[in-house]
């Protein structure tokens, strides 16, 4: 293909590793039409509903591979996700060289960008004459956490929950051990094994690419762009989310016409992410809390689970979230809110004008959609490195608040009616939603004309030029 400039990209198995990928790709395609993207999909079986939505809406105008699953039996019985996606990667490496292979027996590849779970595949990009780089779908200050893990590894003895002074990274609010990703809350577990070589092996990258964008982590960037000094290159690229005229839903969904009839800034948006499940008493207890907030609330709901992220990686389980509900609540608040089984269109209802806040799991992509629409949070951490984006949240910006969560690991109805009300009504509410409502702006200026577009150009020039020294 001549002027072209052709780049292969690994995503991880799950939603949150899966989309971001693949928009950072479609984002580079569009501002740079003479690049060829190929994207190689490992698979872990039957994708979850959200996967395979997405899936449908992929552009003609770039590749897509998708690699036969991997044999389920290999993986370990109840692994936490991490595992489970460095694992289907693991397995999935003979076919993933096999792919390479043959695109570039067909075009030379410039570079090759991969997932964080899927670091492993980076070793083969040597063999293709390319330039490698993983693609980081969380924050600066998880990326920090990461590159600072080998080091912690070693001066920490013990469990970093048990750590009576905070962890500070630099250039990042500081942080309890209890705050440190699940993965690394038992130091002996598979899990935490697995994280530690994700933190190593990503260091064998020409560059790291992360969604996120200057003015919302500053000072986590800067020390990192220091940290990587001209070993790694650190590329900020966000914020890219699923925010765009390929994405549009159609305005007779029932949430957006449900939401159309609210006052603007009145309904409270409740998700815990593509796959974040709750207990039944914890279900009971939301509800409870919702109702007697006297707010208005759209809550996307599934059904209840004692594992934190039942639905993540493969379809849910399939019973009616509905009938989970306390007797008569449906009945009770049908003036008030509106119940929605498994998934919304959450990018479209955080945009609406009659939202005014978001009770999140704090997954990365939820975050970046909330500062893109300018919508204050209230913090309800599940899994992964949560707990850490939601320090970031509550502490750093000062865009959201935190509810108290009980020893049983339960948030009362008491505590969740109080911080919606403050959230939604308050003063402090409000300096919160003055405070996200100016990192809107700079995020929508981040891809104007500001930090994150000036990098993907750059970048995009890199690899163009790299074309031309090669001849490729
Ligand atoms: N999402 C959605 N509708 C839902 C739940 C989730 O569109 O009902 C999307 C959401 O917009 C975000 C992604 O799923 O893009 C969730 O990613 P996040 O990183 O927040 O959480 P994870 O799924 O990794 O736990």
């Amino acid at each position: 293909m001549a002027n072209v400039t052709h780049i292969a990209v690994v995503p991880s198995p799950g939603f949150s590793h899966l989309v971001p990928i693949v928009e950072f790709t479609k984002r580079l395609v569009e501002h740079h039409p003479n690049f060829h993207v190929t994207c190689i999909v490992p698979s872990l079986g039957s994708p979850p509903y959200s996967s395979k939505v997405y899936v449908k809406t992929l552009p003609s105008n770039m590749d897509f591979i998708f690699l036969p699953p991997i044999n389920k039996e290999q993986l370990p019985q109840g692994a936490y996700p991490g595992t489970l996606i460095q694992l289907t990667i693991t397995f999935s490496l003979p076919s993933i060289h096999e792919a390479l292979k043959s695109l570039s027996c067909k075009s030379p590849l410039t570079a090759l960008v991969v997932d964080v779970f899927a670091f492993q595949a980076l070793h083969f990009a040597k063999e293709f004459n390319a330039l490698s780089y993983v693609y980081f779908p969380g924050a600066a200050m998880v990326l920090s956490l990461f590159l600072h893990m080998p080091n912690l590894d070693e001066q920490v003895s013990g469990e970093y929950k048990d750590l009576t002074e905070p962890i500070e990274l630099p250039g990042c609010v500081p942080l309890q051990g209890c705050d440190l990703p699940a993965p690394t809350q038992n130091r002996s577990s598979e899990a935490y094994k697995h994280f530690l070589e994700r933190a190593k092996g990503m260091l064998i990258a020409d560059g790291i690419l992360i969604n996120t964008f200057l003015e919302m982590e500053s000072g986590a960037i800067r020390a990192l762009e220091e940290l990587g000094n001209d070993k790694i290159k650190i590329y900020s690229v966000g914020p890219i989310t699923l925010k765009g005229p390929s994405n549009e839903v159609d305005d007779s969904n029932e949430c957006l016409r449900w939401l159309d009839n609210k006052p603007p800034s009145s309904v409270l948006y409740v998700s815990f992410g593509s796959g974040g499940t709750l207990s039944q008493h914890q279900i009971n207890e939301l509800a409870l809390g919702l109702e007697l907030s006297g707010q208005m609330f759209l809550w996307v709901l599934r059904a209840p689970s004692d594992s934190v992220n039942a639905a993540y990686l493969e379809a849910a389980n399939e019973e009616d979230p509905l009938q989970f509900l306390p007797d008569g609540f449906l009945e009770r608040t049908k003036e008030q809110g509106l119940v929605v089984p498994s998934w919304a269109p959450q990018v479209q209802i955080l945009s609406h004008k009659s939202v005014g806040g978001f009770l999140s799991h704090c997954g990365w992509n939820s975050i970046l959609e909330s500062v893109q629409e300018g919508v204050p949070l209230i913090t309800w951490p599940l899994f992964a490195e949560q707990r850490m984006n939601a320090v970031m949240l509550t502490d750093g910006l000062k865009v959201a608040l935190k509810p108290k969560v009980n020893e049983d690991g339960i948030v009362e109805k008491d505590e969740i009616a109080k911080v919606i009300k403050c959230l939604m009504k308050c003063e402090e509410g409000k300096g919160m939603r003055k405070r996200i409502r100016e990192l809107k702006d700079s995020a929508v200026n981040a891809y104007k004309h500001g930090s994150s577009i000036q990098t993907l150009s750059q970048l995009a020039s890199q690899w163009e030029n790299l074309d031309g020294i090669f001849g490729k």
